[in-house]
């Protein structure tokens, strides 16, 4: 029960009202508001400590408005949270100017770059771990202001008075006088503390405390609020409007102290009614009855209050409370989703979910979200606007701009320009259909290149791919080359030593609007926050604007502000609601149903981080919020909640990750053992019915090729190997188009040096063979002096090729290294290959054949199988050989393998097959070639068996190409037959297949 309104009298002191925190609480305060209204006959101004009550107040007010008010005091009382209150100060004007969490932070940081000695003793040696210690230190200096500035809000208040003085000698005054304050109280904290880092702190306190700290602003806006009270009094001789202050959650012992003090002063000028919280009726445990004691310590309950702790656990218990326990993580978020459905079944409208555990409650959150829009979810706890789709696109672009002078990885890369926010079209100033398809034709060749970092790697496998495009009769696209001098150019110019504040705030916005990511922020909601806190950043109007940091030291601060900031969903209106809240939130708030989860031993009570530098000691010294306090504020809370509401849902999870059993909370424990023998309250375990069906095992995957489905007409080398490997396979990858996302392997991977070789190649041998023209060229005569020659050009040759390679990821100078150790014998095996009749004829050309099918429908077909072979050789001796060469960037032993099962991969039979049906496409006419053979462009050479293991000749090879002829036709003509397309393969093959997934290898 709530005590009856005090009568307003002409009493110069507060007048004391407590209410009982039930579910009538909201209303039985709104009808002393009213109360006060009528008797003073003014409308009163209500201050609530905690903004949560608010509009729950302001209704409940709507509802019990009297009738026949007078017009004075017809409209609703003004109700207002403290933090509103304080901002709405009258002369808040001529307050100093308010320092953002931001140059507070920076200030912070400039010292203690200033002492690296200090980041070692507290642990914060990188540029977050210093951010972060920045941010400590500011807590911990608001809360040494705290303890120490009530002391001058008598002189505060004087000071105050002065209105018609000049501004700034009215803010030097401040200063001063807080300066002296605070020198004074340094010497008395000084002599308490013991310890170097408490030291430390005090004399950050000492020197960065200023008058627009916000714990200093507070106490002027309290002090400038007082002055009108006092103003209007003096003037009028008559009694203000009623000031009502409504404590909803216990104050710390210092705020205690400051309001207590306040609430008096105010009351010379009007009446004042000091609002509590009664537990008497409604604390569930002694805790919460009896508070805590005057050493800061909780007060042990005497006989009288355990009875009436006793009483009220009898009177309160409801039947609408459940205690669930989940053994596992999923199970306590699927319970605690199926009870909000059936309070949303059973017509509940308004229900809450405490988040006693975060995890669970975001997960049941992500189970909820498949009721749509009739239910709304307003999580109040906030999300961190870091984990929105917004941030991570912001974040791409900055690790993008932090990556080395020599460019970003392509993932990187990638991952910043697939990012929804960038607009290609403005960036290149293309239109929108032009732009289409272009990231993802960079995203192939870097891919398929394995052009895995730096901007000039990037450059060459662009050039390869248009090079390649314009010279088989492709389109070269000119716009990737363009994209990539966009990025890079942006990248380039945040590659400075050090960067001032301002110009990096300018910089990073002229990024974002020419890569038209500002606009596309500015749309989104998320976007929009984020554009906001960026604002933060704009210090060109402040002392910091100059300040100087490296990039990592300036990203770091940027992104452990995003990771601070926080960003709460675009309500929706909709059948139900659910809000999603901490314990603390709960206080005065009316709901249909509570669904709390977590509450087990280690998550209720629950408490906040302790401060960095402070002890639970230190912290009741400052008469600061201590462990205790919170305790008995969450006893309290928990019982307000189990007071006002019919149905609570309490869930916990009763085995830790690790498998070990975990209890209720003590609460919960200490409320069965009192409601043991009059109204047991058992625990229900949570059981999900397993799902019980039979299942036909999985056959081995088989397809029937769909006579829609187009079949290519033209097969190369890879794909042929794909059918031969695997039928199903090549209907996944050929017929069906189904590609996995590719992705770059870690590590530098040979494939973009492997193009660069054998382009290396075919100009040392291009080079060669010119030389050898040459009438009087000295390794026309052969021996050691040609051998040197080839040496020494493809070593030059293999600098040239690969400087721009290495540019780009100077990972690449290690496979660089390694070729060059292998050209002497690379060498040796060419002289030996020349000796045997062999010369160098062309390379890198396309070759293919065709055949000719006829498919079921009785059409004729013509297939083309083509491939680009990397090189054909001619016998000097013989004028109708020509051999056919394949270079490997693979050791001999997986050539000698390839060798074994040469009619599955039968590349070489290819092109020898296409240069002898089409010799003059090979360059190669009257010539038939005869041979064939694999080279290993990284044969073991340490071993001085290089000479003789370089190379891998096909044996047999008239045979093997009549075989292969008659395979490859009846392989198509199966395939064009459309025949059933069966998965099998060794697993040595399925061990790499994509499309295993899909055949579900290993299931069958
Ligand atoms: S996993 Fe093996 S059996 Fe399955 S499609 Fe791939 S290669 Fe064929």
């Amino acid at each position: 029960m709530s005590a009856v309104f005090p009568t307003i009298s002409e009493q110069k002191q507060p007048y004391a009202w407590s209410i009982a925190p039930n579910a009538g609480a909201l209303q039985a305060l709104a009808e002393g508001i009213w109360s006060c209204a009528k008797q003073t006959q003014q409308r009163p101004l209500v201050v609530l400590s905690t903004a949560g009550p608010l509009i729950g107040l302001r209704a409940a007010l709507e509802d019990t408005r009297p009738k026949d008010l007078p017009n004075q005091i017809a409209f609703l009382p003004q109700v207002i949270s403290f933090t509103d209150w304080l901002e709405a100060a009258p002369n808040a004007w001529k307050f100093p100017k308010k320092q953002s969490d931001l140059e507070r932070w920076i200030s912070v940081y400039v010292n203690l770059r200033k002492h690296p000695k200090l980041k070692t003793w507290f642990k914060a040696e990188s540029d977050a771990g210093a951010w972060g210690l920045a941010k400590s230190v500011i807590d911990a200096c608001d809360a040494l202001s705290e303890a120490v500035v009530p002391q001058l809000q008598s002189e505060l208040n004087i000071l105050l008075a002065t209105h018609s003085m000049d501004v700034d000698v009215w803010l030097k005054k401040v200063e001063l006088v807080l300066d002296q304050a605070i020198a004074k109280a340094y010497v008395g904290l000084s002599k308490k503390v013991v310890d170097d880092e408490s030291e430390v702190l005090l004399a950050f306190w000492r020197y960065l405390t200023n008058a627009g700290d916000p714990v200093i602003r507070k106490h002027l806006a309290m002090a400038d609020h007082l002055q009108v009270a006092k103003t209007h009094f003096q003037s009028s001789n008559m009694a203000g409007r009623p000031f009502i202050w409504v404590q909803t959650a216990d104050p710390k012992p210092v705020d205690q102290e400051l309001m207590n003090a306040y609430l008096f002063d105010y009351a010379q000028f009007a009446p004042v009614v000091h609002v509590q919280l009664d537990w008497q009726m409604l604390a569930l445990w002694s805790e919460a009855l009896c508070g805590l004691d005057a050493e800061g310590q909780i007060a042990i309950a005497n006989a009288e209050e355990q009875q009436q702790v006793a009483n009220n656990v009898q009177a309160n218990r409801r039947e609408g409370w459940r205690l669930l326990a989940a053994t596992r993580f999923e199970e306590l978020a699927w319970s605690a989703t199926k009870s909000i459905e059936n309070h949303l079944i059973a017509g509940k409208k308004n229900i809450a979910l405490v988040a006693q555990d975060r995890l669970a409650a975001r997960r049941s959150r992500a189970l909820l979200s498949r009721l749509g829009s009739s239910l709304r979810i307003r999580d109040e706890t906030g999300w961190k606007l870091s984990t929105t789709r917004a941030a991570a696109a912001f974040d791409s672009w900055l690790e993008l701009i932090r990556s080395s002078k020599e460019g970003p990885s392509a993932s990187v890369l990638l991952e910043f320009l697939q990012n929804p926010y960038f607009d290609l079209a403005k960036s290149l100033n293309i239109s929108p259909e032009t732009s289409i398809g272009l990231i993802a034709q960079l995203e192939d060749i870097l891919i398929a290149s394995q052009a895995k970092s730096g901007w000039q790697t990037f450059l060459m496998a662009i050039e390869r791919a248009n090079y390649y495009a314009a010279t088989n009769g492709g389109s070269p696209n000119e716009r990737l080359h363009e994209l990539i001098a966009f990025i890079s150019q942006r990248h380039r110019a945040w590659q400075q030593e050090s960067l001032a504040c301002s110009a990096a705030y300018e910089l990073l916005q002229n990024d974002l609007h020419e890569m038209g990511m500002y606009d596309r922020l500015e749309r989104d909601s998320a976007g929009k926050k984020l554009i906001e806190t960026l604002k933060n950043f704009d210090l060109s109007a402040g002392i910091y604007q100059d300040i100087k940091m490296r990039l990592p030291e300036w990203l770091s601060l940027l992104k452990t502000i995003i990771e601070e900031a926080s960003y709460e969903e675009e309500g929706k209106t909709a059948e139900a609601s659910l809000s999603i809240l901490p314990l603390s939130s709960t206080r005065l708030r009316e709901f249909d149903a509570v669904v709390l989860v977590g509450c087990d031993e280690q998550q209720l009570p629950a408490f906040s981080e302790p401060p960095l530098f402070f002890s639970d000691t230190l912290n009741r010294l400052l008469k600061s919020s201590t462990i205790a306090a919170q305790y008995v504020q969450q006893a309290r809370d928990l019982s307000g909640l189990l007071g006002a509401c019919q149905n609570v849902d309490l869930l916990w999870q009763s085995k830790s990750r690790s498998g070990e059993p975990l209890r209720a909370s003590a609460w919960i424990q200490r409320l069965q053992a009192a409601l043991k023998c009059s109204n047991p309250w058992q625990v229900t375990d949570v059981k999900f019915e397993p799902y019980s069906g039979q299942s036909a095992p999985i056959q081995m995957a088989v397809s029937i090729p769909d006579k829609d489905l187009a079949i290519p007409i033209t097969v190369s080398p890879s794909a042929y190997k794909a059918l031969r490997d695997c039928p199903y396979r090549y209907y996944v990858t050929s017929l069906l188009g189904l590609r996995k996302a590719k992705e770059f392997e870690e590590g530098f991977d040979a494939s973009l040096a492997g193009q660069t070789l054998h382009a290396l190649l075919k100009t040392f041998f291009q080079a060669l063979k010119t030389e050898e023209e040459k009438p009087h060229s000295s390794i026309s005569a052969g021996g050691e002096v040609r051998r040197q020659w080839m040496v020494d050009r493809l070593m030059q040759y293999s600098e040239k090729e690969f400087e721009k390679l290495i540019a780009g990821d100077a990972r690449v100078l290690g496979t660089l290294r390694d070729w060059q150790k292998q050209i002497p014998s690379f060498v040796d095996w060419q002289l030996k290959r020349e000796q045997e009749g062999w010369r160098y004829h062309d390379a890198e050309l396309p070759v293919g054949f065709t055949l000719t099918l006829e498919d079921p429908d009785g059409i004729s077909r013509d297939i083309k199988i083509a491939g680009r072979a990397d090189r054909f050789d001619i016998h000097v001796n013989n004028d109708a050989a020509a051999a056919v060469i394949d270079y490997k960037n693979q050791p001999m032993k997986k050539i000698t393998k390839r060798a074994e099962h040469i009619l599955n991969d039968p590349q070489l039979l290819i092109y020898a097959r296409a240069a002898n049906e089409n010799p003059s496409a090979s360059h190669l006419p009257g010539r038939t070639v005869e041979q064939a053979e694999w080279v290993s462009l990284k044969a073991v050479v340490d071993k001085g068996e290089a000479k003789n293991i370089r190379a891998n000749a096909v044996e047999d090879m008239p045979n093997l190409m009549d075989q292969f002829s008659v395979q490859i036709e009846k392989d198509l003509n199966v395939l064009w037959a459309r025949q059933p397309m069966q998965a099998f393969a060794p697993d040595s093959v399925c061990q790499y297949c994509e499309a295993r997934g899909i055949c579900r290898k290993g299931m069958w």
